[in-house]
């Protein structure tokens, strides 16, 4: 009699055991679906954050505007080297050699164009000379802001 009732409490001891087991396997198991959960609205929200910068380049030659991933310009085995500050890309639009400049933000209205200033200072630089400081202006072709004028002003406003 004494025998079975131990007996009786080991298999019911163990019966409970088993069922914690299976609890504590359940909730592992929650916990990875929430992980994964997690995971996945990480992953989510890392794909709607904003761009870190947009690399608009616009062709010289046809205005033809398209976007460059950072990766594809200075990636180490890139044709511009990851050093090239001032990469110079062909046109994917009417197939123009070096004719692709990266452009500037217009700060008053969003337009993009290609910085004069930073033409003349390359057209200089390339000579080995200064640009002139008359020379280093940026008037937007889409609104006609004087760039300069504009962050002049709007650090006065602050
Ligand atoms: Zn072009
Ligand atoms: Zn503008």
């Amino acid at each position: 009699m004494a025998f079975s009732d131990i007996t009786r409490k080991l298999f019911s001891f163990g019966q409970s055991g088993g069922n914690k087991t299976e609890y504590i396997l359940a909730a592992l198991l929650g916990l990875v679906i929430i992980g994964a959960l997690a995971l996945t609205i990480n992953t989510y929200m890392g794909g709607n954050k904003p761009k870190a910068q947009e690399i608009i380049f616009e062709c010289a030659s046809c205005k033809h505007q398209f976007e460059v991933k950072p990766e594809e310009l200075y990636s180490e085995d890139s044709a511009y080297g990851p050093m090239m500050d001032m990469p110079v890309l062909d046109c994917p639009s009417c197939g123009t050699k070096k004719s692709c400049w990266q452009t500037s933000k217009c700060p008053a209205c969003g337009g993009r164009f290609i910085s004069q200033s930073m033409m003349v200072q390359m057209q200089y630089e390339s000579r080995g000379q200064m640009a002139p400081q008359e020379m280093m202006r940026d008037v937007c072709p889409h609104c006609g802001q004087d760039i300069i004028e504009w962050y002049k002003q709007n650090r006065k406003r602050r």
